[in-house]
């Protein structure tokens, strides 16, 4: 059971946009995944602050407005401990609070506002459109599909377990890219709302190392991406009184 090992490595249930770090190299003698995370310029992180007290309230009516018995009071952090590539990630806590939790590196990559915006409005979309819930149940689907399947074809248990984790693990990735372009079509109203430029903003993809469309692939290709993004803006301004 080897692929399942690459695939739960590959695929965190709730891990979501991750750019490459680029031309950044480590230091002599140091291990990529040992490096300590880069503190973002003062400059960068005055700018993420402004950003995210424009993008949250914006999510947080949207929130209220297409998923009324969601807990809508986001919060945004940033993870100072997560040295590696720049990541933006959602999860809930114990009590259900959503959290848009933003690493340095990502902080350090924006080239602007309006990108900023885009990842944070992509990822309260996420929550607001309920993807965690649904790829669990996915994931869970997934897992006893395998399982039964295993143990029909007289599997021992430890096959059977095995069975169970590559399940999930194709399981989350049911559907991963239908929720990706939700959310960059949600996450472009939201950054439009409070004020941004989401076709700026998605420029972001345009330096994210293009997926393609590989069939077992988390996300849709950059040009599909851009090209929603676009379409989503067009739309939203043809809509009287917005
Ligand atoms: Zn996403």
């Amino acid at each position: 059971m080897r692929l399942f090992l690459i695939l739960a490595v590959a695929f965190g249930l709730s891990g979501c946009m991750e750019v490459p770090a680029g031309a950044e190299k480590p230091a002599p003698g140091e291990p990529a995944q040992e490096k300590a995370p880069v503190k973002p310029t003062r400059q960068a992180a005055l700018m993420f602050v402004s950003v995210a007290k424009a993008i949250e309230p914006v999510a947080e009516a949207q929130c209220r407005e297409l998923s009324p018995k969601t807990n809508c009071d986001f919060k945004i952090v940033i993870d100072d401990k997560d040295g590696g590539e720049a990541n933006a990630h959602q999860f809930l806590t114990r009590s259900g609070r959503p959290i848009l939790l933003f690493n340095y590196a990502l902080i350090n990559d924006a080239r602007n506002a309006d990108e900023l915006a885009f990842v944070m409005g992509h990822e309260a979309a996420h929550h607001i459109a309920g993807h965690l819930a649904m790829q669990e149940i996915n994931a869970r689907q997934g897992a006893e599909v395998l399982a039964q399947m295993a143990s029909v074809n007289g599997a021992n248990s430890r096959e059977i377990r095995d069975a169970r984790k590559l399940g999930a693990a194709l399981g989350a990735l049911r559907y991963s890219k239908d929720f990706e372009l939700e959310a960059d079509e949600l996450g472009t109203v939201i950054s439009l709302r409070a004020g941004f430029n989401p076709v700026i903003g998605a420029r972001f993809f345009g330096r994210i190392a293009d997926p393609g469309d590989k069939m077992l692939g988390t996300h849709p290709p950059n040009s599909q991406r851009i090209a929603l993004v676009r379409r989503t803006v067009r739309q939203y301004r043809q809509v009287p009184g917005e």
